[in-house]
C-alpha cells in the first residue's frame, strides 16, 4: 500500500510505497498539497489548478451505509 511523505523540495504531500495504489493516495491527500515534483503515474492531474470545482465545505464525505428497513403495514 502506498503513503504519503512530505516532500523534502515543495513540503507538499508526495508519494511512498509500492507505487501501484496511487490514484487512491492522491485522492486522499487535499487539493493543493499534492507534490508535483515528481509524476503521479495513473493519476490524471491537472495542469493547472484553475479548476472552478464547487468542494463542499466540510471535509471529506464519508460514505455511510445506511440500511433502510421497508416495513409493511
Ligand atoms: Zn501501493
Ligand atoms: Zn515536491
Amino acid at each position: 500500500m502506498c503513503y504519503r511523505v512530505e516532500c523534502k523540495q515543495c513540503k507538499e504531500y508526495s508519494r511512498g510505497g509500492c507505487g501501484e495504489h496511487l490514484a487512491t493516495l492522491y485522492a486522499s491527500i487535499d487539493k493543493g498539497k499534492h507534490c508535483m515534483c515528481k509524476s503521479w503515474p495513473g493519476v490524471v492531474v491537472p495542469t493547472e489548478e484553475t479548476a472552478t470545482e464547487q468542494t463542499p465545505s466540510g471535509g471529506v464525505s464519508t460514505s455511510a451505509t445506511t440500511t433502510t428497513v421497508t416495513q409493511k403495514s
